[in-house]
């Protein structure tokens, strides 16, 4: 039975309390979207800014609680979000519409990173390292970086935010969360489950506020020296400017972003396996991943038989309420809606569409016996025939739309697969390990995957992009660290006299004209 809907009332929490708001935002359920899920009282740059110089005096006496200790209190929140699972997941779904079971892998995934960090914090390793003269040592520590400012999507609400949260906090930063305003919901209760872990106050804020206040409040926290990293997960658009912003105060921000990612199926593909991987990564979570299918590159030899299964599937694939067994659910929020609409008119005479109907699910327009009432449910569309100079093939559609191009050389499918100049995540279809490894090689994307879809990432690898995905940044297991510490490098001479580096140092001559007879 369903339960009644409630709305929650949430503002910005700075310092352990209830942040001012200036205006406020509905986050709707896009499942039925005249529910209201919360009323969130939005902040402005002030308070962004006041947020930062927050974080920045709380960071001080959280870089000196020992790293394991930091490291218990990670394991505090893996432990919390577990017991919470199926409520956090359950908002997820009411929030976004993701479906429930991918909702709670999502949570999952907070829990797999709170696993591997909780051990990092006895980790955290520096080096030992030899000098080039007598009676002097060497050493290197990871410093934390300090207060870092996090700006996420809402597609996976909970998760990306995760990825940044709790290696900024195991590694000795504070941090100044800005969430996705339609997942607003999702990242207060994610907020509580971090604070309940028993983060001192300041350590961890969340402020709720638009793209052009944060912009604002970043830019002044930047220009007061209160922010010393960027993380941003989004769109390539902003994140070019969020980039170029904090390339300005000399940061290099974490920049995580859109995706055009490829398929390739190769003649001695297993047909069966590449229609489902091309199934969940071009329609799951109705095609708003980061890592969505966008263009499958099929070799001419298999496209026909390839293309008859994959629009079989397609057709037959359950779109419905999030929380029924279904692919996909809605789109996130109204204004992913009307971008899809948008991307639907690059659509061209010369391309063929063969899902069926294209849209909106309505009751003139269903799928089955699905009429999507109320709520933001399309069609899933695949559209063969795309050429490598169309919209539908160069630019990221975020939404249920996959493209299909066809080529005759494994060398021409790599160079389709890097021509739209993204490079998050990719695919390859064969059994011959040669193809793997050569795609591999060639493919400029960050993620490769071999016989599987193009999403689905675990949290102790190395998660982006390059090009238009991102600034070469990646997140997950030990690679991020590197993101929130810096390295520190020691020298300490216990000879009792100045001994120069270069300069005095011991000479061993060798024979360099010897040679064997
Ligand atoms: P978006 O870029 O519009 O917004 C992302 C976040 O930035 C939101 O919190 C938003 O409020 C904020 N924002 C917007 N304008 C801003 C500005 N001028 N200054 C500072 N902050 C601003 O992205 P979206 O449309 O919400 O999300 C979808 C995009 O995110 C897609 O392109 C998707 O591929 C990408 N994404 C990437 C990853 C990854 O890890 N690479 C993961 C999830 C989503």
């Amino acid at each position: 039975m369903r339960r009644a809907p409630v709305t929650r009332q949430i503002v910005s929490v700075v310092g352990g309390k209830d942040a001012a708001s200036a205006s406020t935002y509905q986050s709707t359920n896009p499942a039925r979207t005249r529910e209201v899920v919360a009323s969130v009282g939005m902040a402005d740059a002030d308070t962004f800014a006041a947020a930062c110089r927050t974080a920045k005096e709380a960071q001080r006496e959280w870089a000196k609680v020992p790293a394991p200790v930091r490291g218990r209190v990670i394991a505090s929140i893996g432990r919390l979000v577990e017991a919470n699972a199926e409520s956090l997941a359950r908002l997820v779904t009411e929030e976004i519409g993701k479906p429930y079971a991918e909702a709670l892998g999502e949570v999952r995934e907070i829990v797999d990173t709170c696993d591997f960090f909780l051990g990092e914090g006895r980790r955290l390793y520096g080096q030992t390292v030899p000098s080039e003269m007598p009676d002097k040592n060497l050493f290197t520590f990871r410093n934390p970086v300090g207060v870092a400012a996090v700006i996420t999507a809402g597609n996976f609400p909970v998760a990306v935010p995760s990825w940044y949260l709790v290696p900024a906090l195991l590694c000795g930063n504070a941090v100044v969360w800005k969430p996705a305003e339609y997942a607003a919901a999702s990242g207060h209760a994610l907020y509580r489950l971090f604070a309940a872990a028993g983060l001192p106050d300041g350590v961890l804020n969340v402020v709720f506020a638009d793209g052009a206040e944060t912009f604002r409040g970043l830019e002044r926290a930047l220009e007061e020296g209160t922010v010393h990293k960027v993380g941003f997960t989004g769109s390539s658009e902003v994140g070019r400017k969020v980039g170029e912003l904090a390339g300005r105060h000399l940061q290099s921000a974490c920049l995580e972003l859109g995706g055009k990612n490829p398929m390739v199926i190769m003649p001695d593909a297993d047909l069966e396996l590449a229609v489902e991987g091309a199934l969940f990564s071009g329609f799951g979570t109705a095609g708003q991943r980061c890592t969505s299918l966008g263009t499958v590159i099929v070799h001419e030899s298999v496209h026909d038989e390839f293309l008859r299964r994959f629009a079989e599937a397609v057709r037959a694939a359950r779109i419905g309420e999030p929380d029924q067994d279904v692919l996909a659910g809605p789109l996130l929020d109204q204004k992913f809606a009307d971008r899809y609409e948008e991307y639907l008119t690059w659509i061209q005479p010369h391309h063929r569409v063969v899902s069926g109907p294209t849209g909106r699910v309505t009751e003139d327009s269903p799928r089955q016996d699905f009429t999507g009432e109320g709520g933001l449910y399309y069609h899933p569309v695949v559209v063969d025939g795309v050429r490598p100079d169309d919209r539908l093939f160069l630019e990221e559609t975020f939404g249920p739309i996959v493209g299909v191009t066809t080529f005759r050389t494994l060398d021409e499918a790599i160079e389709l697969a890097n021509l739209p100049g993204y490079g998050l995540s990719s695919s390859i279809y064969t059994t011959d390990a040669r193809n793997a490894f050569r795609f591999r090689e060639g493919v400029s994307a960050g993620m490769v995957s071999v016989n599987n879809s193009t999403s689905g990432a675990e949290a102790h690898l190395p998660f982006g992009g390059n090009g238009k995905s991102g600034n070469g940044s990646r997140q997950s297991g030990m690679w991020v660290l590197d993101q929130f510490t810096r390295w520190q490098a020691m020298n300490w001479d216990h000879s009792g006299r100045l001994q120069k580096a270069q300069m005095d140092v011991a000479d061993i001559t060798p024979d360099l004209d010897f040679r064997l007879p």
